[in-house]
């Protein structure tokens, strides 16, 4: 009996450890903190230092959980704010959470950018958790019960049913909204707030080959609210139009003027490519250019998504530039070449 009540004080101590104080930080250490942290504890508590020690060996398994869950940005955001039942829920594959709402912004590129590939850096303003609480609102993250509840996140309410008839109806407590925990002071950076204004670079990569509507997503880097998972911060590629190249899928196409002399006599062009590479337009021997014929110049096209050695075509449209007026002699001449 003794030892089932022992064994129950020793879960309870280890279910109530706060994990900062195990690794020996404070709520605003860092990734590299925390890993610093984990490196010194672990080695001081290693099985392998400390044969026998079941004392030793229980303090590694609980450093070594602390590390995996202090590392984790979804797993330490759900610890800071509910602590580890709230984790465990997680972990069992119950993530109540509900999700923010997505940042959409649009992000403006040139079919030579989209051609070329580019990156742009964009600053997002949001809000973030609080550094200093880490999102709970509590100065120092300490909590003590609800005062108004005692406790138990619900309150009895007397309500009218009908006439004279009176009921008990069990609500949420509006003083702490059902944690049954209020703060024992409010943070004094975030003033109780729980998240704070925050800046961040967001480095924006436009990959070869993308197409105007395509999406850019930075996952759960919108604004973090309490007890929600942070929505995406969604960048639209917005393409500018082209004075020159109009695209279609990963096709492109040229309005390539020529003169009714070229037309008939052959002709060779070349055209600046988006990246100013030359490409080459010619007629075949004995060829007569047809008005609004194309012709079709294969891989000189957009380069493919994800597959940048592939490209699509340029299709290349004839406009054959007529004389706009003839005088007689020139009527004469083409008459007899005609008639010939
Ligand atoms: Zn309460
Ligand atoms: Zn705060």
């Amino acid at each position: 009996m003794t030892t089932v009540v022992l064994l129950l004080i020793v879960l309870q101590s280890v279910m109530s450890q706060n994990l900062y104080e195990l690794l020996e930080i404070n709520k605003e250490a860092n990734e590299a903190d925390v890993k610093r942290a984990f490196r010194k504890l672990s080695l001081k508590y290693h099985p392998d230092k400390n044969p026998g020690s079941e004392e030793a060996a229980d303090k590694f398994k609980q450093i070594n959980r602390a590390y995996e869950i202090l590392t984790d940005k979804d797993k330490r955001q759900v610890y800071d704010q509910q602590g580890l039942e709230g984790l465990e829920r997680l972990e069992r594959g119950g993530d109540n959470r509900q999700k923010g709402p997505n940042a959409k912004a649009e992000v403006h590129v040139s079919l030579e950018d989209l051609y070329l590939g580019t990156t742009r850096d964009m600053s997002i303003t949001r809000n973030v958790y609080c550094p200093k609480c880490r999102g709970t609102g509590a100065k120092d993250g300490k909590t003590k019960q609800c005062p108004k509840c005692k406790g138990q996140g619900i309150t009895m309410q007397k309500v009218q049913v009908g006439f004279g008839m009176q009921m008990q109806m069990q609500v949420q407590c509006d003083q702490c909204g059902g944690r049954g925990q209020v703060n024992q002071a409010n943070c004094g950076h975030c003033r109780g707030r729980k998240v704070v204004n925050d800046v961040k670079s967001l480095n924006i990569v436009i990959e070869k080959g993308m197409k105007d509507g395509d999406e850019i997503v930075f996952q759960k880097e919108a604004e973090q609210i309490p007890d929600m998972i942070p929505g995406d911060v969604i960048f639209t590629v917005k393409q500018s139009s082209h004075n020159r190249f109009k695209r279609v899928g990963d096709n492109l196409f040229y309005d390539l003027k020529i003169s009714l002399e070229e037309a008939l006599l052959g002709f060779s062009k070349r055209i600046t490519h988006l990246d100013g590479h030359l490409v080459e337009v010619s007629s075949k021997s004995d060829e007569v250019i047809q008005p609004f014929s194309w012709k079709v110049i294969t891989g000189e096209g957009m380069p493919k998504r994800n597959m940048y050695s592939e490209f699509g075509d340029l299709h290349v449209k004839m406009i054959i530039e007529f004389p706009k007026t003839l005088n007689e002699k020139q009527k004469q001449l083409i008459d007899q070449i005609l008639q010939a």
